[in-house]
C-alpha cells in the first residue's frame, strides 16, 4: 500500500526532527534508562502489510499495553463474571489512586488501572502457580504476534518489585475486600512481570490485529475472540485506554487505544488496521507526547478516526 508507506515514513520523519519529546517515567527506575530519542511506528492492514518507520524493531517495555491482552485472556477464561470483580467506566482519577478504590469499596473502576488490572491478573493466576499464569500470558502474546521471541525484561520486573509499594498497597486493600483471590505476592509477581513484557512496534502490532478484525487474525482467518469481545475491549480501550487523558486522545485521534509509561500505544483503527507506536517521553497525563502526536497526523491524513473525517 504504498500510501501508507509513505504516510508512515513521513511522520516518523517529523517525529524525528522534534525537540519536544515529553519526560521519560521515573518511578520504576528502570524505565529511567530509556532514550527519548527513540521513535517508532507500525501499521499492519487486512491485507498483512506492514509499514514502519523508524526504531520499528526495537523492544521497549509494554508496561500498561499488556493489560489489553490480561483482560482478553481473563475473559476468555471468565466471561462476563469478571465484571463483578472490576466496573467499566472511565476513573476520572490517576491510574494508581488509593483513594478511589477506598471509595469503591475494593472494586476498581475498570481493567485499566492499576487496581483494575491486578484484579484481572490475579483471575488469571487462580488455579495456577505464578509461573504458570505468566506462561500463559507470555504464549498467548506470542501466539497473537507469530512470534516466540517475545520474553520478559527481567531488569524491569525485578526494579518495579523492589518500587512497586502503590500496587503493593493496591493489592492489598483489594484483598481485604475479597476482591483478590490468591496470595498478593502471587498476583502481584505475575502482575509486574507482564507489564515487562519487552515488544517491538512490529510485535505489538501484529498482537493487536485481532481487535481491528472482528476477533480474527485476517491474514491466517484464526479466530481469537468473538466479535462481539473484540468489539467490547476496543470500546473500553477508547473510554479508558489512556489514563486521565482518554477523552484528549479520543478527541486527538478518534481510535480506541491503550498505552503504557514505556511510552508505547498500540492503537486500533476497526476493519482497518493495528497500529503501534513508540517513545518513551511521556506528556503530563503519562501518554507518549510523540506516540499521541503520530497517531493524530497518521488518522488525520489517512482519514481513519472511528467519529469520521
Ligand atoms: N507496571 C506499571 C505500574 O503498575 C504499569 C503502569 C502503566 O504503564 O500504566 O505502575
Amino acid at each position: 500500500m504504498p500510501q501508507l508507506d509513505q504516510v508512515v515514513r513521513d511522520i516518523a520523519d517529523e517525529m524525528a526532527q522534534r525537540t519536544d519529546r515529553g519526560e521519560v517515567a521515573t518511578y520504576i527506575p528502570e524505565l529511567a534508562r530509556a532514550d527519548t530519542k527513540a521513535f517508532g511506528l507500525v501499521v499492519i492492514d487486512a491485507e498483512g502489510n506492514i509499514a514502519a518507520g523508524g526504531d520499528s524493531e526495537i523492544p521497549f517495555s509494554i508496561q500498561s499495553i499488556s493489560k489489553v491482552f490480561t483482560l482478553t485472556l481473563a475473559l476468555g477464561k471468565a466471561g462476563d463474571r469478571l465484571w463483578k470483580r472490576v466496573g467499566r467506566e472511565p476513573s476520572g482519577s490517576a491510574f494508581n489512586s488509593v483513594v478511589q478504590l477506598e471509595y469503591e469499596r475494593g472494586v476498581p473502576r475498570n481493567p485499566f488501572i492499576n487496581a483494575g488490572a491486578i484484579a484481572v491478573t490475579d483471575l488469571i493466576v487462580s488455579g495456577y502457580q505464578p509461573r504458570e499464569a505468566l506462561a500463559e500470558i507470555l504464549r498467548f502474546l506470542r501466539f497473537l504476534a507469530d512470534d516466540p521471541s517475545i520474553t520478559v525484561d527481567e531488569a524491569v520486573a525485578a526494579s518495579e518489585a523492589r518500587t512497586g509499594f502503590r500496587n503493593i498497597a493496591l493489592a492489598n486493600y483489594m484483598k481485604a475486600y475479597g476482591v483478590l483471590e490468591n496470595p498478593v505476592d502471587f498476583t502481584l509477581g505475575v502482575y509486574f512481570h507482564h507489564c515487562a513484557i519487552a515488544m517491538s512496534c512490529r510485535q505489538l502490532a501484529a498482537a493487536g490485529r485481532f481487535l481491528a478484525y472482528q476477533g480474527r487474525n485476517p491474514v491466517t482467518g484464526l479466530s481469537v475472540v468473538p466479535p462481539e469481545r473484540a468489539r467490547r475491549i476496543n470500546a473500553i480501550m477508547l473510554t479508558c485506554g489512556h489514563y486521565d487523558g482518554s477523552g484528549e486522545f479520543a478527541y486527538r485521534v478518534g481510535l480506541p487505544g491503550k498505552s503504557g509509561v514505556g511510552g508505547g500505544i498500540l492503537a486500533i483503527a476497526p476493519g482497518k488496521a493495528s497500529i503501534a507506536v513508540w517513545s518513551p517521553g511521556l506528556d503530563a497525563s503519562g501518554n507518549s507526547r510523540l506516540g499521541r502526536i503520530a497517531l493524530e497526523e497518521l488518522t488525520k491524513r489517512l482519514g481513519w478516526s472511528i467519529f469520521g473525517a
